[in-house]
């Protein structure tokens, strides 16, 4: 079986850092590829359970691929519950914080 955590957090990384580069005014097809690449994740993850309630997840709150603003806080939201079942700490959801961590880096 996959080693979950390396798994996990190499999969934080590539979604947040894509979410933090998709476009503000993404083009339908950017919206279809991105709609894609979420719904594949319950039906590919390696982690089988965490596909499983990923999948719930997405069912109960669907991805918001209107904009990079909409979409980071979508995940963030998301992985934020991944965070409270697994009782890690919370990460604060404001375009900010997103963007210092998954695009900026910390101001000098
Ligand atoms: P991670 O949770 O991997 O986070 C990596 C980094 O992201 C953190 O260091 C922090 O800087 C940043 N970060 C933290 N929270 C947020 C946030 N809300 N928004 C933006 N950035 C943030 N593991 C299980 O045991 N059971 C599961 O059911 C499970 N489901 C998962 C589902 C998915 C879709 C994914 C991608 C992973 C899942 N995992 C699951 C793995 C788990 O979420 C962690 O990745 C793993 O436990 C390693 O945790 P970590 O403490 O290194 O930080």
């Amino acid at each position: 079986p996959p080693d979950v955590e390396v798994l996990g957090r190499a999969t934080w990384t590539f979604l947040h850092t894509t979410a933090a580069y998709y476009p503000e005014k993404p083009t339908p097809t950017q919206r279809a590829h991105m709609l894609g690449l979420l719904h594949a994740l319950p039906a590919l993850y390696a982690c089988s359970s965490c596909a499983e309630d990923f999948g719930e997840r997405v069912r109960a709150h669907p991805p918001d691929v209107s904009g990079r603003g909409a979409l980071s806080r979508w995940l963030c939201e998301r992985h934020n519950e991944v965070n409270e079942k697994l009782g890690k700490k919370t990460f604060d959801c404001a375009t900010e914080k997103l963007d210092e961590r998954w695009k900026d880096g910390p101001a000098d």
